[in-house]
């Protein structure tokens, strides 16, 4: 049973009105042990539609998590970490950010291609979904190339959530290479990948990644896995986390891993 939720938003994110210490109750109820909150920053973002910017006011979420990790330490373990926004052209200030607050966890994500959200319908248009889909992946492998301050790369299929056909026609063979490619880099710089429940109940009927993805970062030698179920409500903890851990035995899979410090720390699967 995996008692660890690495992927939570709060009203901290721009895209969430959940409070902390509502995560925290939340927790503790369906029993978890441990979490990690890790509300969005991204550099660089341009205000959207929404008018959200994804700018994490850094300082106050330090001193509410700290104050919260304090007051239920004897409940639940109280992770702190961020997600960051990567793009290849901000790699100095992503490093300089993840240096500044010792953060346990950082997960790495890409929400933009070229400043565009593959969320909204432009990104898709005058070219194929393939080829929205491989410029998506294609600056995954770009930003891992450039930027070091991760722990582990988050929604790796992020894209094919909101394309034309989401999922319908997708087709890891068409984007192997640079699949194995950017795995390689991730696997290298000792980084992980995470499983990301939101799959599900976004529709896709599997957590990101897909299964090929998963099974060839697992034969390349991929051993650091986070489970997350990217909640930007309480409902939504833990969600679909019994078919995570099917879905990592079924890829291989003995172990998952949480962080603190920065460094990772390994749990059996299926006991
Ligand atoms: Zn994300
Ligand atoms: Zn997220």
């Amino acid at each position: 049973m995996i008692q660890a939720d690495y992927h939570l938003h709060s009203c901290f994110s721009s895209d969430s009105e959940t409070q902390i210490k509502d995560i925290i109750e939340t927790a503790v109820l369906k029993g978890f042990d441990t979490i990690c909150l890790t509300d969005h920053h991204d550099i660089d973002f341009p205000v959207d539609k929404n008018g959200f910017d994804f700018q994490l006011d850094t300082p106050a979420y330090w001193n509410t998590m700290t104050k919260l990790r304090d007051e239920y330490k004897d409940k639940l373990d109280i992770r702190i970490g961020v997600e960051l926004g990567l793009m290849s052209h901000i790699s100095d200030e992503a490093a300089a950010y993840a240096n500044a607050y010792p953060f346990d966890f950082i997960i790495g994500s890409s929400h933009l291609v070229n400043l565009v959200d593959p969320y909204y319908p432009e990104y898709y248009e005058g070219r194929t979904e393939t080829e929205a889909y491989r410029a998506y992946f294609e600056s995954i492998l770009e930003n891992v190339k450039a930027i070091k301050t991760y722990d582990v790369y988050g929604h790796l299929d992020y894209v094919v959530r909101y394309g034309p056909t989401k999922n319908l026609n997708f087709k890891f063979s068409d984007y192997a290479e640079v699949f194995e490619a950017l795995l390689k880099i991730i696997i290298q710089d000792g980084k992980g990948i995470e499983i990301n429940t939101d799959g599900l109940y976004k529709g896709l009927g599997y957590p990101h990644p897909h299964m090929d993805i998963l099974k060839l970062y697992k034969s390349l030698g991929g051993e650091i896995i986070t489970v997350g179920s990217d909640a930007h409500i309480t409902d939504k903890l833990g969600y679909g986390f019994d078919m995570a851990e099917q879905y990592l035995l079924e890829a291989g899979f003995s172990y998952y891993t949480v962080f603190k410090n920065r460094t990772p720390e390994y749990r059996r699967l299926g006991v």
